[in-house]
């Protein structure tokens, strides 16, 4: 792709309410932008990162074995008084009414319509296990929509919603999932923890978090030394406002907090922030009995459908891998989520000779199969500083500079985590290139 022709409305500006460095960088290199509290359009840049992530998602949940679908967003009210959520949800579920009066949901989780979908339809327990799953929007009307695609109103969630004909086969799939997550969460680059959490609204019990670690998570988590064991602090202490109270706390101040507890392998546990990415639930017959769906077991008994579910926060995981991966000029994409690898940077467009050359590079890293964008433009105000100050903040992981040394046969390529710039003879940037980029 050429700079000059994607939509790439970069920005030194962003609002007072921006506050954390993915909210910032994200606006300021034009990922995204705000169309409402918590409601954000995503630009080419920001598109290109979620369907990466969607992606890879997609692949490693149907190498497991799992059936994608997508249900419809809008869901009529009926399925959640059967299932008596449409009074505990509270306010966060958003009703709407059409023409007719008729009530309905933007879908801020889908139990009830996965389980209506199932019912009738998979009649035997011949016909299970099986693992649907959908990458699709939710609306939940949250109290403090905040720090950007965090914590939206609208966001893309993946959900998936399994049925069993034993429990004993709905925990198998659960060990599944904790493991498919990890070759997710690890595909992604991340630094992440799988810890032990409370089951909440959704009910049931059997519940385990995925908190990428960053210092301005929302939740805190106690983490062994010694072992993998983490907890969510919600699972250790008993009232809301003791856990809220915590959370509260900076990073800093956690660290000052001695932690009584000890892990059971022995180990000493500590404090640290995370983001929630994941959570899955062992839910039971939770939802399958009070929506009657049944299955013939094998002695012909009809039997409520063993159940669990599993979500993932696509949209905020795109905000995650930066809250995880910047500096004070902007983000650093992992390898994995970056929307191009290289950005081959013609420092002065308008000489011919730089364009051409850039261009040649551009073209043969794309036939190498390397995604790679040509900053071409050439407006007065398109300076060399100007486009590093653009790479910097988009932040992918190299670039190739043609400018002044190419009288000297050589091109500059600058590594976006270090910021180290090395000189590499222009006849062999290709193969460097290639090299680097495997590792
Ligand atoms: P949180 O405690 O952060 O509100 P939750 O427990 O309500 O999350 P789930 O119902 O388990 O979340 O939803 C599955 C996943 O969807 C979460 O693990 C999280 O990654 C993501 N998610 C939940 N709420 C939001 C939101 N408002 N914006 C973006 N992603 C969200
Ligand atoms: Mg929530």
């Amino acid at each position: 792709m050429k700079f000059s022709r994607l939509f790439i409305p970069t920005t030194k500006e962003t609002p007072s309410d921006a506050v954390l460095p993915s909210h910032q960088f994200l606006l300021r290199g034009g990922f995204i932008n705000q169309q409402g509290a918590g409601l954000y359009n995503y630009l080419p840049l920001g598109k290109i990162v979620l369907e990466k992530i969607r992606n890879i998602v997609k692949e490693e949940l149907d190498d497991a074995g799992c059936n994608e679908v997508q249900l419809s967003f809008v869901t009529p009210i009926a399925l959640w008084n059967k299932s008596g959520r449409a009074e505990t949800m509270g306010k966060e579920m958003l009703r709407i009414q059409d023409r007719h009066e008729n009530d309905f949901v933007l879908s801020p989780t889908n139990e009830e319509a996965m389980v209506e979908l199932v019912k009738n339809r998979v009649k035997s327990y011949k016909d299970l296990p099986v693992n649907l799953y959908q990458i699709n929007t939710k609306f939940r009307d949250e109290a403090r929509p905040r720090f950007g695609l965090l914590r939206g109103r609208e966001f893309l969630m993946k959900d998936a919603y399994s049925f069993h004909a034993s429990k004993e086969d709905m925990v198998r799939e659960f060990d599944l999932m904790e493991e498919t997550y990890k070759k997710i969460f690890t595909r992604l680059g991340l630094d992440f923890r799988v810890v032990d959490a409370d089951s909440g609204a959704i009910g049931g019990n059997g519940s385990k978090e995925f908190h990428v670690l960053a210092n301005s998570g929302e939740d805190t988590i106690l983490v062994c030394e010694d072992c993998s064991y983490g907890a969510n602090i919600e699972t250790i202490y008993e009232s809301d406002d003791e856990v809220d109270s915590i959370n509260e706390l900076s990073y800093e101040e956690l660290q000052s907090k001695e932690v009584t507890q000890k892990c059971s392998c022995g180990g000493k546990l500590y404090f640290k922030k995370g983001i929630e990415v994941g959570h899955i639930f062992q839910l039971g017959d939770k939802y399958s009995s009070s929506l009657d769906a049944k299955f013939q077991d094998e002695n012909g008994k009809p039997k409520a459908f063993e159940m669990a579910t599993f979500g993932i926060g696509v949209s905020r995981l795109v905000a995650s891998v930066i809250e995880q991966n910047h500096d004070e000029n902007g983000c650093i994409w992992t390898k994995s989520t970056t929307p191009f690898m290289v950005d081959v940077i013609v420092s002065n467009a308008k000489k011919e000779n730089e364009l051409e050359v850039g261009t040649n590079i551009y073209n043969e890293l794309k036939q190498n199969n390397i995604s790679t964008i040509l900053d071409d433009r050439k407006e007065k105000k398109h300076t060399y500083g100007f486009k590093m100050g653009d790479y910097k903040v988009l932040g992918f992981p190299y670039a190739v500079i043609v400018g002044k040394k190419l009288t000297n046969g050589l091109v500059e390529v600058v590594n976006r985590k270090t910021l180290e710039s090395i000189e590499v003879a222009l006849d062999s940037i290709v193969e460097y290139i290639k090299d680097i980029v495997k590792n």
